[in-house]
């Protein structure tokens, strides 16, 4: 436990000896169930307040995003598709002329558009469209009032918070340099939480914070040899590597989910920036006792119950860290997409040791796990859920744990609620 941690009434149990930094992790590579990285675009696209998605893709596409944004009709949305036509497959230039249309009809109807994403799909990498020269070509022609950039959100060999680590990582080549010495924080933050948390880093003694996504693209953070990054989501890979090729350091910590993660997570900061102990204290303290207090109304709730996490948006091994430590719930199993073992290692130190860990999908042999487990929750993909649920199982969605605000001390109790909600209502139905 840190230092600071003690100061504040959490109830986290000691570190398990060892942990699961060194546990065995069971393999697995079979059919998966997961979202594509297109779905990225949800929340990116609420986030750069002037960039728009451009979704090269199939109808198939189109209706996935429709679908699973379906909430932004009230809004000028900020994502489109263009259709990749069959006509298409058979000849390159069809669909590049078809791109740059559509491109020019976008922009020359929608003037606040900064910075257009040409997002690739399975149909544009099947046809083998160069989205990168497209990309180019686009920008080359709307340049300096619209940049364009290019991403791959295509389901081919991605999981769904993929497209977010695709997106940032196209942004960092075109960061500012600078050798100023920075702290970055890394990964798309509701707007409420980043200023919560620059509030937070503002009373500790770190004034300028820059955060990647920016709100606009015209605010982007600025990056060098001085430049310390702080990932808020476990899912960015690919960007962390683009930011070190820019010679920023990640600093390593675990994920600010809970009381506790949260007061690692700024105290990595703060002791590179060398913060003086009591005064880390006295800014974190009331925001960490509210936080605490707030759990421990929910903590009885979850206590002892089994949870079972499908691998879906690679958040499961912090949120298996946060609800075995700081609401005593027991993990039966804790499956993730890939497990980045670098940016986790803090994470998987803290799991209870003997935690089983699964890495990647054979659906149908979890699916006999869980069966076999009956655990009392279970955290799963859509396309799981309701099959799962009709068999009599409690299910969370793991996408709704990507869309709301759960980062930071005032978000620990929502995010606690998230699980305990499901629980409480299958009691009522029970009782
Ligand atoms: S990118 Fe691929 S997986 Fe995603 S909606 Fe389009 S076709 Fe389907």
């Amino acid at each position: 436990m840190s230092a600071a941690l003690a100061a504040v009434p959490v109830v986290v149990r000691p570190k398990a000896a060892g942990g699961c930094s060194d546990a065995p992790v069971l393999k697995e590579r079979g059919q998966r169930e997961v979202f594509c990285g297109l779905t990225g675009i949800i929340w990116l696209h609420r986030k750069i307040q002037d960039a728009f998605f451009l979704i090269v893709g199939s109808r198939t596409c189109a209706h996935l995003m429709q679908s699973a944004a379906g909430v932004m009709i009230f809004a000028e949305p900020r994502f489109g598709t263009a259709i990749i036509d069959e006509r298409d497959l058979a000849g390159m230039s069809d669909a590049n002329d078809e791109l740059d249309r559509v491109v020019a009809q976008l922009l020359s109807r929608r003037p606040d558009i900064k910075l257009l994403f040409l997002v690739g799909s399975c149909p544009s990498e099947v046809i083998k469209l160069d989205l990168s020269r497209a990309a180019e070509r686009l920008g080359r022609s709307y340049s300096p009032n619209v940049r364009v950039l290019n991403y791959s959100g295509s389901g081919i060999e991605t999981t769904f918070t993929q497209g977010e680590d695709a997106c940032l990582a196209a942004l960092v080549p075109g960061l500012p340099a600078t050798n100023v010495k920075s702290l970055m924080v890394v990964g798309a933050l509701a707007d409420v939480v980043e200023d919560q948390f620059r509030r937070l880093f503002a009373a500790i003694g770190i004034a300028d914070v820059q955060f990647l996504p920016p709100r606009r693209s015209t605010l982007l953070p600025v990056v060098g040899p001085n430049t310390h990054y702080l990932l808020a989501q476990p899912f960015l890979a690919d960007t962390a590597r683009a930011l070190e090729g820019r010679g920023a350091t990640r600093l390593e910590a675990p994920f600010p989910l809970g009381v506790e993660g949260t007061t690692a997570w700024f105290e990595a900061a703060a002791r590179e920036w060398n913060i003086p102990d009591a005064k880390f204290q006295a800014a974190i303290a009331p925001a960490a006792t509210r936080a605490s207090a707030a759990l421990s109304r929910i903590r009885h709730q979850l206590a002892g119950k089994r949870i079972f996490f499908f691998p879906d948006s690679q958040l499961e091994i912090p949120l298996a860290r946060f609800l075995s430590r700081e609401l005593e719930m027991n993990l039966v199993e804790v499956g993730t997409p890939f497990l980045h073992r670098q940016h986790l290692a803090t994470e998987l130190e803290m799991l209870p040791a003997g935690t089983m860990l699964s890495e990647g999908q054979h659906v149908e042999n979890q699916l006999d796990r869980c069966r076999a487990a009956q655990p009392d929750i279970v955290v799963c993909g859509l396309g799981l859920a309701n099959p799962l649920e009709a068999e009599g199982m409690t299910t969370k969605w793991a996408i709704e744990l990507v869309f709301t605000p759960i980062q930071g001390y005032e978000q620990a109790a929502d995010l606690a609620e998230l699980f305990a909600r499901p629980l409480v209502r299958r009691a009522k139905l029970a009782a």
